[in-house]
Order: C-alpha cells, then sequence, then structure tokens
C-alpha cells in the first residue's frame, strides 16, 4: 500500500525564499513539502497542459517579468506596474479584442473609471453588474429582516451566475472580475467560460486591501490570534 503523503504546509514553510526546494532543485524541503511529495503528479500535471494552457503561462511569465525593472547598477529588480496596467498589458499579449468586466455595484464609481480605462485601450467592454436581473432576496429565501435594510419592501440579490452567464453568451475572451462579495465571487468563478483575472477583492473596511489585517496582525488586528466566536 502506498505510504500516505503528509499534508502539504506551504504556508507553514520557514526556508528562506531562495533556499526553498521549490526555487531552486539542490533547495531545501521541509517534511510536508509538496514539491517532494508530489513529484509524480508535477509530472502528470506538465505532461497534461494543453498547448494554449502552455501559452497562457509563458505569456504570464512574460507579463510576471515586465511588471519588473531590473536595475544592474542594483543587481536586483523594482517593481513599475500597478495591477491595471498588467492586465491591459496581458490582454494585449494575449490579443485578447473582447473583455468581460464583471464587478459589484457598490464599486460603481470605480466599476466606470475601469471601464474607461479598459475602451481607451481599444477593447469592446462587455460589463455587468452584480444586481443584473433584478431578482428579489425574497425568491432565494431570504426574509426582509436579513436583507441590509429591512425597512425596504424588497432588495435585489447578488446574481454572479447571471453576469458569468452574460460573459459567456458574448464569448468575451477573457474576464476582469472586481470587487464581487465572498461566496458570490465563488459562484461567478465556477461558471465563467473564459479565464478570469481578479483586479480587486472587496473589502468593506479596509477599502478592498484585505491584507490590512494581515499586516496588523501583531497590533490592532492581534484579537486574529484567537479563534473568531
Ligand atoms: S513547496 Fe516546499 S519548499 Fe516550497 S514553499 Fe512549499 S514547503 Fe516550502
Amino acid at each position: 500500500m502506498e505510504k500516505a503523503k503528509p499534508v502539504p504546509g506551504c504556508g507553514h514553510c520557514d526556508i528562506p525564499g531562495k533556499e526553498q526546494r521549490c526555487r531552486t532543485g539542490r533547495g531545501k524541503a521541509p517534511a510536508n513539502c509538496p514539491t517532494v511529495h508530489y513529484r509524480d503528479m508535477a509530472q502528470d500535471v506538465f505532461d497534461s497542459f494543453l498547448p494554449q494552457e502552455k501559452e497562457f503561462l509563458r505569456q504570464s511569465a512574460f507579463q510576471e517579468r515586465d511588471g519588473y525593472y531590473w536595475r544592474p547598477d542594483f543587481c536586483d529588480t523594482m517593481p513599475v506596474k500597478p495591477r491595471i496596467v498588467e492586465i491591459v498589458e496581458f490582454a494585449r499579449r494575449m490579443r485578447y479584442k473582447k473583455l468581460g468586466f464583471i464587478f459589484c455595484g457598490g464599486l460603481r464609481a470605480e466599476a466606470s473609471v475601469v471601464q474607461e480605462i479598459l475602451e481607451t485601450n481599444s477593447f469592446l467592454v462587455v460589463s455587468a453588474a452584480c444586481k443584473v436581473g433584478r431578482q428579489p432576496k425574497s425568491s432565494f429565501g431570504v426574509p426582509r429582516e436579513m436583507q441590509l435594510n429591512p425597512l425596504q419592501e424588497e432588495e435585489t440579490i447578488c446574481n454572479p451566475k447571471l453576469q458569468a452567464m452574460i460573459m459567456n453568451e458574448a464569448q468575451v475572451d477573457f474576464n476582469i472580475m472586481m470587487g464581487l462579495c465572498v461566496g458570490h465571487d465563488s459562484v461567478a468563478l465556477k461558471n465563467l467560460e473564459a479565464p478570469v483575472s481578479i483586479l480587486a477583492v472587496k473589502d468593506r473596511v479596509t477599502g478592498h486591501n484585505p491584507l490590512m489585517p494581515v499586516y496588523l496582525y501583531d497590533s490592532y488586528y492581534a484579537y486574529l490570534k484567537k479563534a473568531l466566536p
């Protein structure tokens, strides 16, 4: 019987980045390193890549490289491009013409700017906000007291499946997602046919910077060191 593999634990890996086994063949690895224990799967996955998937990853690597400026005098790299520039450049690299843009209505103003930037760069943009279709929350069994505003007679539910289907019917080349709620994003990602890149995720408290509590883990967000009630 094949020996059970340890549970992969990259999240706990304390090997310095440049010495990690996944970065260099002679690198170090902790006992539960998936690069060590999943060699066969890694080879199978590599063999399974379709030519278009390989090209996608090749172009992604070029885009990653172009996101940095190499300073020979410094012998190091400096990041130079915000994500929205990278998305535009990547879509160009892939020769995409029609982009799907799926966003949360809470970021309407931002969506208008993003759509303008994409159109300025000559893409045909198909966009759909989260409330598209005007399906009432009550039709999904959401009681009035669980509406954001229980005083309102009816609220529209977010419909990420419809957002995805609109993009699929339009046969967009590539999707850009912005600000969908937790869970709504999962449904959209599950249903979208063309590849997706996420420009931003929603975090209502941190100005859409979900890593802020992580950066402040030792100070204002130290309460996260205990399990939430
Ligand atoms: S693959 Fe191995 S070496 Fe790389 S981060 Fe994960 S545990 Fe560490």
